[in-house]
């Protein structure tokens, strides 16, 4: 595996340049994607001096954005007189911070503290300012930006929303988060999905691409990843097995969370890892019922 991942470092493949956001782009950083002379910026949560050396240099025309989440628009008020495109089902959590919150369910009873946090950290972290897109982004559509043509890619399940980019002439696939790490999906929002996330990582691994970059860690692979799409897809099921596995009695949330299944050791701050464990665990046992394979009696999930 070793020799499918590059370094790190700025590139560029053809008019696509790979920016890397710092600790490789590890949250809450994550890596940009830049298209020269058309000046699209894709992703601005990469390495903030960079990205407004670019700025500054009148070099960035419009910013597009893979999907609403904070690790992805940590820099765009650098870009506040700028164009933003977005897809049409991730464009409205952008338009403020209770909308956001919301979207990951801290509306919730006993979120009161966790919502907080998050009130606060959007402005303090990810310099959270209410956007509205000037262009709605539409899967299948054909973008010419001039000396590249682009294939938008509807790729929910992470978020609604997700949009992934393929630049046909220099073969370069962004894959926004899903992002071959081995911490593996995340699928933890209000309107997340499991099996839409395991289409479209299906779906965006049969794109004809040479090169696949990323939002997060490794973010560049110049040769077809192979295994690492299975690998990233068996996360999935290794968190349900592990889950069911625990279920042997009825169990409540918090014994579940108490399991850190997806984290793997209990992390600080509480309020951003326990939540996570709680998002994505929820979206397992959502799963299970669904498929009448669990059953919710009073706070007990219980298998059937
Ligand atoms: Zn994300």
């Amino acid at each position: 595996m070793s020799n499918r991942k590059q370094e790190c470092v700025e590139q560029a493949f053809g008019p696509v340049r790979f920016l890397p956001g710092p600790n490789r782009g590890k949250y809450p950083h994550c890596h940009s994607l830049f298209v020269e002379e058309a000046g699209v910026l894709i992703d601005p949560a990469s390495d903030r001096e960079r990205l407004k050396e670019l700025r500054d240099q009148g070099k960035v025309q419009a910013v597009w954005l893979t999907h609403w989440h904070e690790d992805h628009i940590a820099h765009l008020d650098l870009f506040d007189d700028l164009p933003l495109w977005i897809c049409e089902e991730d464009a409205l959590p952008l338009s403020s911070k209770d909308i956001f919150c919301d979207w990951y369910a801290l509306d919730q009873p006993g979120m009161e503290t966790v919502r907080a946090y998050w009130m606060d950290i959007l402005e303090s972290q990810f310099h959270f300012k209410p956007r509205k897109p000037h262009r709605l982004l539409v899967d299948g559509e054909t973008i010419n930006l001039g000396n590249v043509t682009v294939d938008v890619i509807h790729a929910p399940g992470h978020t609604p929303g997700h949009t992934c980019f393929y630049f046909r002439e220099p073969g370069v696939l962004l894959l926004g988060d899903y992002d071959l790490t081995p911490f593996g999906p995340w699928y933890g929002d209000v309107l997340s999905s499991i099996e839409q996330t395991e289409a479209s990582v299906k779906k965006l691994r049969q794109v004809p691409a040479r090169v696949w970059t990323a939002c997060h860690e490794t973010g560049l692979f110049t040769e077809q990843p192979g295994q690492v799409w299975d690998d990233y897809l068996q996360v999935i099921r290794t968190r349900e097995d592990k889950l069911l596995n625990f279920m042997t009695e009825p169990r409540t949330m918090e014994d579940v969370i108490g399991q850190h299944i997806v984290y793997l050791k209990a992390r600080e701050p509480k309020e951003f890892f326990e939540m996570g464990e709680r998002a994505i665990m929820g979206k397992h046992l959502e799963s299970l019922i669904a498929q009448g394979r669990a059953v919710k009696n009073g706070d007990y999930y219980e298998l059937t």
